[in-house]
């Protein structure tokens, strides 16, 4: 068995649930079983770790001084999500590294892999919080003071894995130190033919990797994308004794405003998602009081997003509270091309050049002007963020290997 497939298989009971699917959340057993894998991984191959000031797991392989290459990803998931969404990357980075040190051959620049905290929010709400944190772009007291489901601080949550949240925030001396950061990626929005948009550029997974008949590809840029709460109140009252004429109810203005966020994204050939909806107090014989709902819109531009997420505020009737905006994001056209040489010098299948509706840890450090680039592999479901996700281990191998010649050149 391959390298990459042991590693895999021993991440693969990690917080997985009874649906087949994963629940990896910052801060949880589940991480810290999946920090103790990237420490025992990281050990075997001889490379000294670290824990920088926002909890993210650094390992490193120094072969010279002066900044480094650095490879990794993020190990937490989405609430039910797939088994590769980030670890793929992390454990291909320790594969690619193990490849070398089998062949006896060495590097010409350090070599660090990464593991990014909560990179999917699916605790805490906002995505790639550990690179956020480092860059400075996310304050690290709005970050303390996040709550999670169960009402609990983000900061009360490290203290209980270990953690000292009082640490977070800008570290640009460690940014200063990554002369370059490359993510591989499972490959994510592959959408039917019949959504395709006219345009010059496909939109993200149009051509996807399977249609295109390639195992890897590059990711040219990230849609800008944001996330917006929105409040809904109406009047709590009896559900067998309040005409329907009479009610105020908050859960059938939030359906309208769903169906306005799907109605306004197909308008602006956007992505619009309401994937959570808290509805209070929640009982089935009463009209509800309040609801929340969470609108994800991710577009090719600015102007599509804000103009999806005005429709919205209109039919509302309230303001959306932005929660999370991120432009859009270029990676390094050099670094890029550099990752599509290799993958061709390993004798792969011209590359595609895809750009991503996800956003990735990637993209945070790309913005902040760390020449990043990413190498995505097939995913032939087309299904991410579920537990369908899927990558075919051949592929999966070719990732590791265009990784390696990386490492060598
Ligand atoms: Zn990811």
């Amino acid at each position: 068995m391959s390298r990459i497939a042991t590693l895999l298989e021993t991440l693969a009971p990690i917080g997985r649930n009874e649906q087949g699917g994963y629940d990896r959340f910052a801060w949880t057993d589940a991480d810290a079983a999946l920090r103790a894998w990237f420490l025992t991984e990281a050990a075997d191959l001889g490379l000294p770790t670290e824990v920088d000031r926002n909890g993210n797991l650094w390992a490193h392989w120094r072969q010279r001084s002066g900044a480094a290459l650095v490879l990794g990803s993020h190990l937490d998931s989405v609430p039910n999500g797939g088994a590769l969404d980030g670890p793929l990357g992390v454990a291909s980075a320790f594969a690619a590294i193990r490849a070398l040190q089998e062949a006896g051959e060495t590097p010409d620049t350090t070599v660090s892999v990464v593991a990014m905290v909560d990179e999917e929010g699916g605790r805490f709400g906002i995505a790639c919080l550990g690179s956020r944190l480092m860059t400075g772009a996310l304050d690290p007291e709005r970050a303390r003071a996040l709550v999670d489901r169960d009402g609990v601080r983000l900061d009360t949550a490290m203290r209980a894995a270990g953690l000292d949240p009082s640490t977070l925030g800008a570290d640009p001396d460690r940014l200063a130190g990554i002369a370059a950061f490359v993510e591989l990626h499972v490959e994510q929005g592959h959408l039917p033919v019949e959504h395709r948009a006219a345009g010059t550029e496909p939109d993200p997974g149009h051509r996807g990797l399977a249609e295109a008949g390639a195992p890897l590809g590059a990711a040219s840029a990230i849609w800008p994308h944001g996330r917006w709460r929105i409040e809904l109140h109406g009047q709590a009252n009896h559900a067998g004794t309040t005409p329907m004429a009479d009610r105020d109810d908050p859960v059938v203005r939030a359906a309208d405003v769903v169906l306005a966020a799907r109605h306004a994204a197909v308008a602006e050939d956007a992505l619009a998602t309401v994937g959570r909806i808290e509805v209070r107090p929640g009982a089935v014989n009463a009209i509800a009081a309040s609801t929340t709902l969470w609108l994800d819109v991710r577009g090719a531009d600015e102007g599509r997003i804000r103009r999806v997420v005005a429709a919205v505020a209109a039919q509302a009737g309230a303001e959306p509270v932005e929660e999370s905006w991120t432009p859009p994001t270029r990676f390094s056209a050099p670094l890029t091309q550099r990752l599509r040489d290799v993958v061709r010098e390993t004798g792969a299948p011209e590359p595609p050049v895809l750009p991503s509706g996800a956003g990735h840890d990637a993209g945070i450090l790309a913005a902040a002007g760390v020449p990043a680039a990413m190498l995505l592999v097939r995913n032939p479901t087309g299904i991410s963020h579920a537990p369908e996700e899927s990558a075919d281990l051949p592929d999966i191998e070719a990732g590791v290997a265009a990784l390696a010649r990386l490492l060598r050149a």
